[in-house]
Formats: C-alpha cells, structure tokens, sequence
C-alpha cells in the first residue's frame, strides 16, 4: 500500500490521537474496573478534522495529491483512514511516545504497521502501603505476538491479548498482574474498541471499612469480591450470610433457629435515637432475601444494602454502642 506524504501524516496524527484515547481507556479500566468489566475506547470523533486535530495545518505538507474538505475524495481518505487505524494491532511499549515517530514508512509503503500503546501510570491501592497510590508500568506484551495470523483474527474479530505488569512506586514489592482483551467487531468500522479485564494476580483487595465487626467482615468482603466480579446474586447472598451471621454472634443464645428473633432481640439493644434515624438490619437482610428468593440479578439492592450497612456500624461507632 502506498502512501502519499500528506496521507502520511493524516494517518500519523490520528494514530497518536487513538493511542491517547486506549491509554485513558487502560487507565479508566484499571483503576475504576473490577474481573470481567469492559471500557470502550472513545469514539473516533476526534477524527473530525481538521477543526479537531491540534495544530493542523492544511500547508505543513506539500502533498503530491491534496483534497480540500470540500472534495468528496476527502471523505474517502478519512473513511480509510479511520478504519486503518481502528484495524491495527497495538503493540505495548515500555516508554513513552510522542507525536512524529508514529508509523516509520519505508518508501511510503507500509505492511503490518502496529499502533504503539505505552501503559499509564494508575492508581491501585496497594496492600503493603495500605491506601491508595501510583502504581507504574513496568513491562507488557501482546499473549498472541508470535502467532499466526488467524490465531487472534478470527470470526470477523479483531483480538489480541495484553499481560500488563504494574509495580507500587512506594514500596515496590509485588507487582500486580493483568490479562486484558482487546475485542472488536470488524464488520461495523464504527464499533469501538471494546477492553475486558480477564484476569489479575494476585485478586484485588476490596477497601473494606473498618468499623465492620471484625469476626464477619471475612463474609463482607467476599460479597464485595463477587460483586466486583459480576454476581451480584452471590454478592446479596454473602451479603445475608454476614448480617445473619452477625446476629447469631450477638445473641444470647445463638442457637435459636428463628432469625427474625435474634434480628428482632439484636434491635432491642440499640437506643431509640439510633434506630429512628438508621435502617434496621432486619429491614436490610429482608430486601436482600426478597432479591435472593426471586433470583434477582440486578446490582442496586446489593449497593443500597452495602451502604446501609457500613452506616449502621459507623454510627455505631459514633454512639459508642459496643456490640
Ligand atoms: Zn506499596
């Protein structure tokens, strides 16, 4: 494929523009994602130029051929352009890159040209540190990079791989691993990237609040896991199991089979004030019952219980209330 100076550079500036929006795309994945969760990289709209391209100018290149907007061949080479660049295979750098070194053309002419993603710093929180901070990128690659070409694109899908390595910046220990999938449809040229994060070493650690009794927090944060890794059914579930867990451990006698008594003699011990102005845990693990009997997988009970929930301890806390 040959390519005029003035394509050259069309296909150079977009290509950096599109590798802006995967990093932010591996950033916002990383950080704000859990298991199985995708982003979508931005949609090619930036491409609109030249108003949306930085710094383009119509005069830069002395092209062999040049179309004017207005010339319907225009359209043409932004539809090539495009779809070129949403086709390329992206190949993970360990520096970072500026704008001008993109596609190296030997005598204008290009074969199996990948687009250069350089990871972005993230902030993950980091066990040994305890909080959240910056973790950098230390090495990644492609799974599929030696294999044939019909290995990774297959039924009209473009597909590719990443093992994205990270490392804490404060304290350096273990680095964090991540699979991360590349997927998208070839058929429709508008269809964004889609990025799924496939697996990661060693699992995330959910920020579990620390008023939560100490004994069943254990069940809070496998809820949290599940629910991070798409089963919010399984996350209410173990989200009962603490609440009735919970209760059983306060009670008199933890041996009663009727959980709304031990619910309801648990309610008794809080002070009037307290209960008139926070949700009962009764009425928390009922609305998780009624999700769980209907098999109910949709997120918000889960999310309003989780809440409910770390209020009734915090408040707790804050009217020194002991148990
Ligand atoms: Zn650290």
């Amino acid at each position: 494929m040959k390519l005029t100076p003035y394509q050259l550079s069309i296909f150079n500036d977009n290509a950096y523009l599109f590798a802006e929006q995967a990093e932010i795309a591996l950033k916002k994945l990383l950080e704000k994602k859990h298991l199985y969760q995708s982003v979508e990289v931005g949609s090619l709209t930036f491409l609109n130029f030249p108003g949306d391209v930085p710094n383009w100018d119509f005069d830069q290149w002395p092209p062999e051929r040049s179309y004017h907007p207005d010339d319907p061949q225009f359209d043409t080479e932004l539809d090539y352009t495009e779809d070129a660049i949403r086709a390329m295979r992206w190949t993970i750098m360990t520096t970072p890159h500026s704008p001008g070194w993109f596609i190296s053309v030997k005598n204008q002419t290009f074969v199996d040209v990948s687009l250069p993603i350089h990871p972005p710093p993230v902030q993950l929180y980091c066990k040994v540190c305890k909080r959240k901070t910056a973790y950098n990128f230390l090495l990644g690659y492609d799974v599929f990079e030696e294999a044939p070409v019909t290995f990774y694109w297959n039924k009209n899908e473009s597909e590719q791989v990443f093992v994205l390595v990270y490392q804490c910046q404060t304290c350096r220990s273990q680095p964090e691993v991540f699979l991360i999938q590349r997927h998208r449809s070839t058929i429709d040229q508008f269809t964004p990237a889609r990025l799924t994060l496939t697996g990661r070493m060693p699992l995330e650690t959910p920020i579990i609040p620390r008023n939560l009794p100490k004994k069943e927090r254990k069940h809070f944060r496998n809820a949290v896991i599940a629910f991070d890794s798409g089963q919010a059914l399984a996350a209410k579930f173990l989200l009962r199991i603490f609440l009735e867990q919970y209760v059983r451990g306060v009670a008199t006698n933890p041996e009663v089979r009727s959980i709304e008594s031990l619910f309801d003699e648990y309610n008794a011990t809080l002070p009037d004030d307290f209960k008139q102005r926070f949700p009962s845990l009764k009425s928390i693990y009922d609305q998780l019952s009624e999700d769980i009997h209907a098999a109910d997988e949709t997120p918000e009970i889960f999310e309003t219980a989780k809440q409910k929930i770390v209020e009734h301890f915090d408040a707790k806390r804050v009217f020194k209330i002991s148990n």
